[in-house]
């Protein structure tokens, strides 16, 4: 068993099994097993389960809010967001099996059509950061295109996984079909890709285990997809909205206390505005709302662990403090929004993803310096562009090498459009139409017409 804890406080919440190899195994056979009657089922069925399934979500979403903010420290207004996100993405999805058409092409000699076969079982690997998204980002396309599906929760945070899974069953999904499995990385993280019934692993979470998953599924050329670290860039240029840039740049950041693979934690300001950005900057730094993520005025909770917690800090340890925000005193993992001044591309809190509530800093001269310094990472999942020249929004959004870019605004993920990252933060796209059939084998057959 496992202890799992309440972040804002560090009390103990309640204990989880921490399931072994060969409880990890017969889930994996289940859901094999599974597969066979679950693809057959009729593709309007399907949708009706999902439905039914969304349904659901939408009838639990302040339970499932509530554990979250227990369990992860989420804001309130945060885990309502990620549960209706849950329900959407099925939602969406719930849209799938009856569209999840073919194509025939015509060639010599008679006719080709193509099928689109779902794989078998999905493995789905989930972070600690956002532990309902991120699972729904994969069950739900994984299951609407006729795939069987077992999902690992992060260790610290399982507890909403395993609600969504008793959700799945009271929907009406048959047993086997979707199974959470709590336990270590080590141990059923690492089954998914060691197994061969497993047939694509979803993975989200360090570059560092990412790159350990893809070279494993190599083994049985296994599909993958990973959604990895970033280091994302917030460039505002001269010409900007300044006051609504500075205005939006905290929670770009310090969103669930910066612990977001799309934190825009590296802001880029041209020199001429740089003094005048950061004093419009800091009184917005300072009036971000760190509280008990229960009250529905927080804007962000604690950490996730004492362990996160020292990591951020050992980041701050040294380096020019512009300014900080608050956090409450006492039980839990605190750590207060922080402005840092790079003195170089060089600074480590500069270079490496963070992953808390920390800003650094830099300035730059002009469109082609804002582009080499944006670029000189080893990540690119997401950034933001202030500016009012259209030309230049566009000039920009070519040349910053990130999957998922936003002009005069922080968003990035919407569940109709593909997320996912270029270089070092991923591989493959999850979300909007396309996803679906990366969960799917594209099969093509000839048929003679004589
Ligand atoms: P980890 O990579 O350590 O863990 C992520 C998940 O993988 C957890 O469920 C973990 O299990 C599991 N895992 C760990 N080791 C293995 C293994 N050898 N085989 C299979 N599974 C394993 O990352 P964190 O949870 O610490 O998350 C923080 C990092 O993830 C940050 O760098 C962040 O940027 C990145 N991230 C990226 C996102 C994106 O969308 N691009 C989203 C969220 C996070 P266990 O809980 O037992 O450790």
């Amino acid at each position: 068993m496992t202890d799992v804890i309440n972040p804002a406080d560090g009390t103990v919440l309640t204990s989880v099994p921490s399931l072994g190899l060969a409880e990890t195994d017969a889930a994996i056979e289940s859901a094999q097993r599974a597969f066979a009657g679950w693809r057959q089922v009729a593709p309007g069925d399907r949708a009706r389960l999902l439905r039914r399934f969304a349904a659901l979500v939408d009838a639990h979403l302040d339970e499932l809010a509530g554990l979250e903010v227990r369990n992860a420290g989420h804001t309130v207004g945060n885990a309502r967001w990620e549960a209706g996100n849950v329900r959407d993405v099925l939602d969406y999805y719930a849209g799938a099996p009856e569209r999840l058409t073919g194509r025939q092409i015509p060639v010599a000699g008679g006719l080709d059509v193509t099928f689109h076969e779902p794989l078998g079982v999905v493995g789905i690997i989930v972070p600690w950061n956002f532990p309902m998204p991120i699972a729904g980002w994969g069950f739900a396309p994984a299951l609407a295109a006729g795939n069987t599906v077992v999902l690992k929760p992060a260790e610290l945070t399982p507890l909403t996984a395993i609600r969504l899974g008793e959700l799945g069953r009271e929907a009406g999904l048959p047993d086997g079909v979707f199974t959470v499995l709590p336990g270590k990385g080590s141990v059923v993280g690492q089954r998914f890709v060691t197994h061969p019934a497993v047939r694509k692993v979803c993975f989200t979470g360090s570059t560092q285990v990412g790159k350990s998953i893809m070279a494993g599924c190599a083994d049985q050329v296994k599909r993958v997809t990973l959604e990895l670290g970033g280091k994302s860039a917030n460039i505002v240029f001269a010409d900007a909205d300044l006051e609504r840039a500075a205005a939006s740049a905290p929670a770009s950041v310090f969103d669930n206390a910066g612990q977001d693979c799309c934190a825009r934690s590296r802001l880029l300001v041209q020199d001429s505005v740089y003094d005048r950005f950061l004093a419009l900057l800091e009184p917005a730094v300072k009036a971000f709302r760190v509280l008990d993520p229960v009250s529905p005025d927080a804007e962000m909770g604690p950490l996730i662990s004492a362990g996160q917690r020292s990591s951020v800090a050992g980041y701050v340890e040294g380096a020019d403090v512009a300014f900080t925000g608050s956090a409450p005193d006492g039980d839990g993992w605190w750590f207060p929004p922080t402005v840092l001044l790079a003195r170089s591309t060089a600074d480590r809190h500069w270079r490496e993803e963070v992953f808390g509530p920390v800003l650094s800093v830099l300035p730059f001269r002009d469109e082609q310096d804002a582009v080499r310094l944006a670029n000189d990472t080893a990540y690119g999942l997401s950034g933001s562009i202030w500016t009012r020249d259209l030309g230049r929004a566009l000039r920009m959004s070519c040349a910053v090498e990130s999957g998922n870019l936003s002009v005069n605004s922080h968003s990035s993920v919407r569940y109709w459009t593909p997320f996912g990252g270029m270089k070092e933060s991923g591989l493959g796209r999850e979300l909007g139409p396309d996803a679906l059939l990366s969960f799917t084998d594209t099969k093509n057959v000839f048929l003679a017409d004589s």
